[in-house]
Formats: C-alpha cells, sequence, structure tokens
C-alpha cells in the first residue's frame, strides 16, 4: 500500500486545483484531479483515493449525482464543495453519502483542519472495523488475530491471502473491481497485474474449499471484478 494517502480532486476550475494540488502537496498528500464526472467513474477504482474532494459544479454530469455514484462502488470519504449556500444543497448532498462540505470561497485553513478530520474519521472506523469478527456462513475471520476458520478449522493463510481475504470481507456484499483489489493488496503500482490476482483469488478459493463455479464465499463478476458474500444474503451481491 502507498504510505502517502492520495486526495483525488474533482473540480473544473484550474485555479481551485491548483491553489489544492499545492496546499495538499505541501502537507505530504499524494494527489490526483480531474475535471469531469465521467473521469471520476473511469479513474476511481484504480487510483482506490483515501479521500474525494468532490466540487458540485461540474461541466458534464452534477456533482449530486458523482456523489451517488462513488458511493455504488466506494467507501471513500467525501468532502463536497459548494457555491451554492442554501441548505437544502448541502443536506442533500451529506443524504447522497458525502461526508462534510465547505462553502466556496473557501479558507484553505478550514478545507484542511476538515479533510484531516474526515481521515481521522476513516482511519479509526477501519481500526474498529479490525477488532470484530466477520463470518459468512462457514467462513469466520477473526480480524483481530488474523485468523481464518471454515467449519471451525484453522486455515492457514500467507500474508497476502489475508490481506485479499480481509479486504473483501470489509465491504463484504459489494463487487470490488480488480484494480481497487491490485491497489489495496499489493500497492498503486500493481494496477493492471489482473493475471496475479486472479491466481491468488483461485489460490483463496481452494484453501478456503470453495469454486467460482458455485461459489460459497467469493464470487466473480467477469471483467469487473470480485465480492465477498455478505451473511444472511443468498444470491448474488449488489452490482458493482
Ligand atoms: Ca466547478
Amino acid at each position: 500500500m502507498s504510505e502517502r494517502p492520495c486526495i483525488l480532486i474533482v473540480e473544473d476550475e484550474p485555479r481551485y486545483v491548483r491553489l489544492l494540488r499545492a496546499n495538499l502537496e505541501s502537507l505530504g498528500y499524494e494527489v490526483a484531479s480531474v475535471a469531469t464526472g465521467q473521469e471520476v467513474e473511469r479513474d476511481l477504482p484504480a487510483l482506490a483515493p483515501s479521500l474525494v474532494i468532490l466540487d458540485l459544479m461540474l461541466p458534464d454530469v452534477d456533482g449530486f449525482e458523482v456523489c451517488e455514484r462513488v458511493r455504488a462502488v466506494s467507501d471513500v470519504p467525501i468532502i463536497v464543495l459548494t457555491a451554492r449556500v442554501q441548505q437544502a444543497d448541502v443536506v442533500r448532498g451529506l443524504k447522497l453519502g458525502a461526508d462534510d462540505y465547505v462553502t466556496k470561497p473557501f479558507d484553505m485553513e478550514e478545507l484542511l483542519a476538515r479533510i484531516e478530520a474526515v481521515l481521522r474519521r476513516s482511519a479509526s472506523a477501519s481500526v474498529r472495523a479490525e477488532d470484530q469478527e466477520f463470518s459468512v456462513g462457514d467462513l469466520m475471520i477473526n480480524f483481530a488475530e488474523r485468523r481464518v476458520k471454515v467449519a471451525g478449522s484453522e486455515i492457514p493463510l500467507t500474508r497476502t491471502e489475508y490481506r485479499l481475504l480481509s479486504e473483501l470481507a470489509r465491504h463484504a456484499g459489494r463487487v470490488l473491481v480488480a484494480d481497487h483489489l491490485l491497489s489495496a493488496v499489493w500497492g498503486r503500482e500493481y494496477r493492471g497485474e489482473y493475471r496475479s490476482l486472479h491466481l491468488y483469488v483461485s489460490r483463496l478459493r481452494r484453501k478456503l474449499g470453495d469454486t467460482s463455479r458455485s461459489p460459497r464465499y467469493i464470487v466473480t463478476r467477469y471483467g469487473v471484478g470480485y465480492a465477498l458474500r455478505r451473511p444472511g444474503v443468498a444470491g448474488e451481491p449488489v452490482a458493482s
């Protein structure tokens, strides 16, 4: 995993992008930027950012819609930038899954403080998730002890296999695109290495006594990625 958190800026006004990029880079963040809603959907899986700063006024797709589409595939924290001061807009943004909002023109110090607060919150949320156990069918993962059992027997997994399984488990019921998994488990420079991902998934399946044809745990969505079944939910995981 990349040690510097990547922040994705979605903004079509170059002066805001420059300003944000300069400030965030000086604080040690890695920064990527796109100017349209379409580019967000295209680049989000591969970038796997730690945070998205989303301007609501984009040239192609409405920012609210972008927010909704991001939420459909990712839990990444979103801070919305809005020139519209109406409370209704803000509430709508938060309902669609934004974590916080800042009204333009914004005070840079305030925005940076919000970014750090949102990143802190999401880091502590994942720590809490690590404490819990996850189980679906006969499969049980104990995140605190990093142990995996199937029907009560311990399954020895390599570090990478464990990381892959726990990434799927943390997003159970959701299809994770291949590039997201490669980024999260191996690191961002491994994006595009689909063959090794498939190999690891088959090895993991074998160890868990699972098959691709009638999967009990890991489901393949061809051309997209993989999902771990959610406890208590039969059938296919939700769409990617
Ligand atoms: Ca704009």
